[in-house]
């Protein structure tokens, strides 16, 4: 399957991918890359919304386990993304590229409130705009966010950056012969319970046609690569 030309896409890249081999936590080397990686989005003409997750911070659900008040854990986990935004501001921001954080739990004094009108505006001006607190809601998750935000901010297609280069029909660190899938529609990934992405985030994307691209954010140059349509993906459409 070719696959089809974006010009505004949204990027969700999960908190883990912060943290490098440090197990915890941001590591600036790494934030630092991953903000090439837009840079070079960026230069190829894409407009660009952002979405980080928390997890390399601190989780809801593990908050839960441990017998935490699970929206109150939730409330953590989203403060954990407002960090990761601000690390991946001030990236970005240090390489030449204007950004802008919009967050979804009000925080005047370290960035914008989500206002979507205003958010098109930095886009047009250029800008990269980075969402972050998810929902803003507990029982959510940034990816979500990440659904929401590619749907209100009208973008092509929701490019999900992960350790691996798309989506398997088994775990491929653990079952050696697992096959990648080129392509997926979203009712195969909801009915096979496949791990793309959370399902409330899969509807809310099939719902409002975004195609899925689920890539490999740890080579470098990736993200340009899978936006010009090479490299390996998989794309998960309205298509069977
Ligand atoms: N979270 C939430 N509502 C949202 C987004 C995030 O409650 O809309 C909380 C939730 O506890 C989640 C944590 O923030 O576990 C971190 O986000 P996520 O797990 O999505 O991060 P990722 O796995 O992408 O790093």
């Amino acid at each position: 399957m070719t696959r089809p030309g974006f010009k505004r896409i949204l990027l969700k890249l999960s908190g883990e991918v912060l943290m490098g081999d440090q197990g915890f936590g941001i590591q600036p080397e790494t934030v630092a890359r991953m903000a090439q990686e837009v840079k070079a989005a960026k230069d190829a003409g894409f407009e660009i919304c952002l979405v980080i997750g928390g997890g390399n911070i601190f989780r809801g659900m593990a908050g839960a386990a441990k017998g935490m008040d699970r929206a109150q854990a939730d409330y953590m986990g989203m403060l954990a993304t407002i960090m990761n935004a601000l690390a991946m501001q001030n990236a970005l921001e240090q390489i030449g590229v204007d950004t802008r954080v919009q967050s979804a739990i009000q925080m005047d004094q370290v960035c914008e409130p989500v206002i979507r009108r205003r958010a098109e505006r930095h886009i047009e001006k250029g800008r990269v705009v980075i969402f972050a607190a998810g929902v803003g809601s507990p029982y959510f998750t940034t990816d979500s966010g990440a659904a929401l935000r590619a749907a209100e901010m009208k973008c092509d297609a929701l490019f999900k950056g992960t350790s691996v280069d798309g989506v398997y029909d088994a775990d491929p660190k653990l079952v050696p012969t697992a096959t990648r899938y080129e392509s997926l529609s979203f009712d195969t990934v909801l009915s096979d319970n496949l791990k793309v992405m959370d399902a409330s985030a899969v509807a809310l994307c099939r719902d409002n046609n975004i195609p899925i691209v689920v890539f490999s954010i740890r080579e470098d140059g990736n993200l340009a690569r899978v936006l010009a349509g090479e490299g390996t993906a998989t794309i998960v459409t309205n298509k069977n």
